[in-house]
C-alpha cells in the first residue's frame, strides 16, 4: 500500500528543489481547486484529493520530514505520522487553510470530512470559541509606578527619568516564543483543546468532554521553545524611561505611557505604564485643589502701620503685596492667579493669612516706646484692663 503512494512533488506539481514559497503557492492553487463545494458532482474524490495534497504539503513544508522523504521515500516517513500513515491529526497548517478560504465563510461548516478532525477543528468557528488562538498569546500587564513630586516640581512641570524593570520582546525569537515553526497541533486532542470519552451505560452512550491534559486546552504544543525566553516570547529587562509631568498634576493623578508596559506573551499586545503622582508636603505652602495657602508673621507695629511685603513663590519669583494699615490677625489676603497651575489652563489663587509675631526680647528703647504707646492707648480707652 505504501508503495502505491504517489510522489509528493508530483501531487503538488512542484520540482524537487521547490522553495517553501513555491510549495505554498502550489498548495493554495490545488486547495482551491479541490474545495469539495466546488466539486459537487464528485465530492468524494475531491475530499480524497484534498487529503492527498494536504499530506504532501505537510511533509514538504517540514524540513525534517522532507529530508527523510528525499532520502528514503515514503518508507522514511513511517514513524513520522501518529497512526502509521497521514491523518488530519498530523496536519499542522490549518492556519494556512483558514487563510486560503478566508473569503469562503461557510467552508469549514460545510466541509465535514466525514466527522474527521477537520470539522471538529472548525466546527465552532461561528461562535468564536476557538480556544487555540486565544491562549497562544496574551496581552502584557500594565505596570503601576509612583513618583513623589515637590510642590515646586508640580508648579513648574518636570521631566523625570525612571528605571523600570519590565518584560520586553525577546529579540531571539522576535516574540514568537519558538524557533522556526514552533507550534504544532496537539496530538492528543487534534487541536480542539478538549478530549472526549465515550462511556457506555445501561442508559446509553455518554460523551464526556474534558480539557486536554497534554495542551491544557490550548490545542497547540510548543515543540521547540526559544531558549532565551523559555517560550514566553519576552524577557526581563531594566529600562530607563523619561516622563514629562505636566504642570498642575495632583496626588492620585496618573500619566499613561501607552504600550510601554510589559510586552505580551508570544506577541500579545504590550501593556501600559501608569505613573501615579504623589505630592510631597511643602514647608511653606499648603495646597487645596488649585489654591495655595500660606501664613506670614508680622509684628504689632507692621500690622498697625501697614507695609509692603513679598513672598518667594514656588518658581522663585517674588510676589509683592501690601499689608494695609490696622490689619487684623487672621485676615486672609487673596492674591488672584498666584495659586497652582490648572491642567486645563489658568491658575488658582494664593491666600496669605496674617499672623502676629510678638518680639521675643525687647531692647530698652523698644520697651520705653511700647510703654508710651500703652499710655496713649489707655488714654484713648483702647487698652482695656477689665473684661467681660
Ligand atoms: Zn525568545
Ligand atoms: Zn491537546
Amino acid at each position: 500500500m505504501v508503495n502505491s503512494k504517489k510522489d509528493y512533488y508530483e501531487v503538488l506539481g512542484v520540482p524537487r528543489n521547490a522553495s517553501q514559497d513555491e510549495i505554498k503557492k502550489a498548495y493554495r492553487k490545488l486547495a482551491l481547486k479541490y474545495h469539495p463545494d466546488r466539486n459537487p458532482d464528485n465530492r468524494k474524490e475531491a475530499e480524497e484529493k484534498f487529503r492527498e495534497i494536504s499530506e504532501a504539503y505537510e511533509v514538504l513544508m517540514d524540513p525534517q520530514k522532507r529530508a527523510l522523504y528525499d532520502r528514503y521515500g515514503h518508507e522514511g516517513l513511517k514513524g513520522a505520522f501518529r497512526e502509521g500513515g497521514f491523518t488530519w491529526k498530523d496536519f499542522t497548517h490549518f492556519d494556512d487553510l483558514e487563510d486560503i478560504f478566508s473569503g469562503i465563510s461557510d467552508f469549514f461548516e460545510k466541509f465535514g470530512f466525514g466527522g474527521d478532525i477537520f470539522d471538529r477543528f472548525f466546527g465552532n468557528r461561528g461562535s468564536g470559541q476557538r480556544v487555540r488562538q486565544r491562549t497562544r498569546s496574551s496581552p502584557g500587564e500594565d505596570l503601576r509606578l509612583w513618583i513623589t513630586l515637590s510642590l515646586e516640581e508640580i508648579y513648574n512641570g518636570v521631566e523625570r527619568t525612571i528605571k523600570v524593570r519590565k518584560y520586553d520582546l525577546c529579540s531571539e525569537c522576535n516574540g514568537k516564543g519558538a524557533k522556526g515553526e514552533g507550534w504544532r497541533t496537539c496530538a492528543t486532542c487534534g487541536g480542539r483543546g478538549v478530549v472526549e470519552k465515550v462511556s457506555s451505560t445501561f442508559f446509553g452512550q455518554f460523551i464526556q468532554r474534558t480539557t486536554c491534559p497534554t495542551c491544557y486546552g490550548s490545542g497547540e504544543i510548543l515543540s521547540s521553545p526559544c531558549s532565551a525566553c523559555a517560550g514566553e516570547g519576552r524577557v526581563k529587562t531594566e529600562k530607563t524611561i523619561k516622563v514629562s509631568v505636566p504642570k498642575g498634576v495632583r496626588e492620585g493623578n496618573y500619566i499613561t505611557l501607552r504600550g510601554q508596559g510589559n510586552a505580551g506573551i508570544r506577541g500579545g499586545q504590550s501593556g501600559d505604564i501608569l505613573i501615579y503622582i504623589r505630592e510631597k508636603e511643602h514647608p511653606v505652602f499648603k495646597r487645596e485643589g488649585d489654591d495655595l495657602y500660606t501664613k506670614i508673621y508680622l509684628t504689632p507695629s507692621q500690622m498697625v502701620l501697614g507695609e509692603k511685603v513679598h513672598i518667594k513663590h514656588l518658581n522663585g519669583k517674588k510676589i509683592k503685596f501690601k499689608i494695609s494699615k490696622n490689619s487684623k490677625a487672621g485676615t486672609k489676603i487673596r492674591l488672584r492667579g498666584e495659586g497652582m497651575p490648572r491642567i486645563q489652563g489658568g491658575y488658582g489663587d494664593l491666600y496669605v493669612e496674617i499672623m502676629v509675631k510678638i518680639p521675643e526680647k525687647l531692647t530698652k528703647e523698644e520697651e520705653k516706646l511700647y510703654r508710651e504707646i500703652l499710655k496713649i492707648e489707655k488714654q484713648k480707652g483702647e487698652a482695656q484692663e477689665v473684661f467681660g
